[in-house]
């Protein structure tokens, strides 16, 4: 499908330092298709306006696109109701407002918030930090040693003091998919809800959160075709409504005293302040696209990249590759590292080649240290990527363990 779908993404016809652009970075930020730039570009051209108050023409369609971008994400989630979708600036401050409000109202000593390893910052440290605000205790679900979770763990450590369990549905550094249907189904047997980290599932697979049991799902736009700044999180509407918003002021409120202020219904509630309406424009034509495409191909064709780079990537001398082995289910991404170099000087001589790929933490300190290193390098796939791109970071990976090795 590749060469079609690749034209629409004008920033991959380039060269860098004298080679074609290789892009390899999309679990960080994916590429935006011509479509997206131009949906962006064409509503500040002729609809922009603040939303929700105005009388005025522009107002209206304003609010329109942006009140039709929320529910393109509804349909795109399968959520029940448009109302059940806060726009936010991405899976970060989704998964703050949870750990934030719900959390906050909902926890007391003794109770437990279930996480992984795994997590991202953004899907621990907000937790961290409501644990401490209400004596809650955080638990880790343990991860077996190809960086996949068992189910009988998962039963092991979700007890019925467990209020919270909270998962990423697609590891940014292992490429695991997270068993979080299953997760979700035994939190509910205990009495708890279900937070799921969207931020590297949404991007590559068809998601249902009423079919995946989830009470909360963030995401980001970003990682899939969209702008920057613009996320959204589903959260089931029982659960909303008794939430309190975390961010006051315009747009939320319904009636205002000196002394006392009443808010909104659910989403507005959570939307304090001129929302991100550009964004939600750009988003709901990245949803087009995806949609257009098909969640079940790009699915397809995301596994099947990972399945090749792990084959051809393993036949290079010295390498490591994180997380599921040759043959096991993994999307998206391969993380690694070359015996002798630091991942961060891989990514430098790669970069000579055209080729993009990133290296560091992760943004998961916790799971290098489990992984036993400071760094790995990770190279993520999506749609405009093929073969021949993995093809390309084999051969530049070669030149770099040789040339690391003074043989060249
Ligand atoms: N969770 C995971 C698994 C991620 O990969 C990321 C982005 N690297 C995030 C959360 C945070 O997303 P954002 O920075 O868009 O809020």
């Amino acid at each position: 499908m590749n060469a079609d779908i690749r034209r629409e993404f004008p920033i991959l016809n380039q060269t860098v330092n004298g080679h074609p652009l290789v892009y390899l970075d999309s679990a960080a930020s994916s590429q935006k298709p011509i479509r997206v730039i131009e949906a962006v570009k064409r509503y500040y051209e002729t609809d922009n306006a603040n939303v929700h108050r105005g009388v005025h023409t522009l107002g209206s369609r304003a609010t329109d696109a942006y009140e039709g971008a929320r529910e393109k994400v509804r349909a795109f989630l399968n959520a029940r109701e448009a109302e059940e979708i806060i726009f936010l600036r991405g899976t970060t401050t989704g998964l703050n407002l949870v750990a934030s409000s719900y959390a906050r109202a909902n926890l007391q000593k003794g109770d437990e918030i279930v996480l992984t390893p795994m997590e991202h910052h953004s899907n621990l440290v907000p937790w961290q930090m409501a644990a401490k605000a209400t004596g809650a205790t955080l638990k880790f679900i343990p991860l077996q040693d190809d960086g996949t979770i068992s189910l009988t763990d998962v039963e092991a450590t979700i007890t019925p003091r467990t209020k919270i369990v909270a998962m990423t549905y697609v590891s940014n550094v292992l490429g695991v998919v997270n068993p979080v249907r299953e997760t979700a189904e035994i939190a509910h047997r205990n009495g708890a809800v279900m937070v799921v980290d969207g931020a590297q599932s949404t991007p590559h697979m068809k998601v249902d959160v009423q079919a995946l049991g989830c009470d909360f799902y963030a995401f980001s736009g970003h990682k899939m075709c969209g702008p920057t700044g613009i996320g959204a999180l589903y959260g089931r509407r029982e659960l909303l409504e008794r939430m309190e918003p975390v961010e006051f002021g315009g747009e939320m409120i319904d009636f205002v005293g000196l002394y006392e202020s009443t808010f909104k219904d659910i989403p507005y509630r959570f939307e304090g302040g001129t929302p991100i309406i550009a964004g939600a424009v750009g988003l709901a034509a990245a949803i087009d696209f995806l949609t257009e495409i098909g969640m079940d191909v790009i699915d397809a064709h995301d596994r099947k990249l990972a399945a090749y780079a792990v084959d051809v990537l393993s036949g290079i001398e010295g390498i490591t590759i994180y997380g599921p082995g040759k043959g096991q289910p993994r999307t998206g991404l391969v993380t690694f590292n070359l015996a002798d170099v630091h991942a961060h000087d891989v990514a430098t001589v790669v970069d000579q080649e055209g080729i993009a790929i990133r290296a560091g933490h992760h943004c998961c300190q916790p799971l290098m240290k489990l992984l036993n290193v400071n760094a790995t390098a990770r190279a993520s796939f999506y749609l405009y990527n093929d073969e021949q791109d993995i093809d390309r970071l084999a051969a530049a990976l070669r030149h770099t363990t040789n040339f690391f090795a003074g043989l060249v």
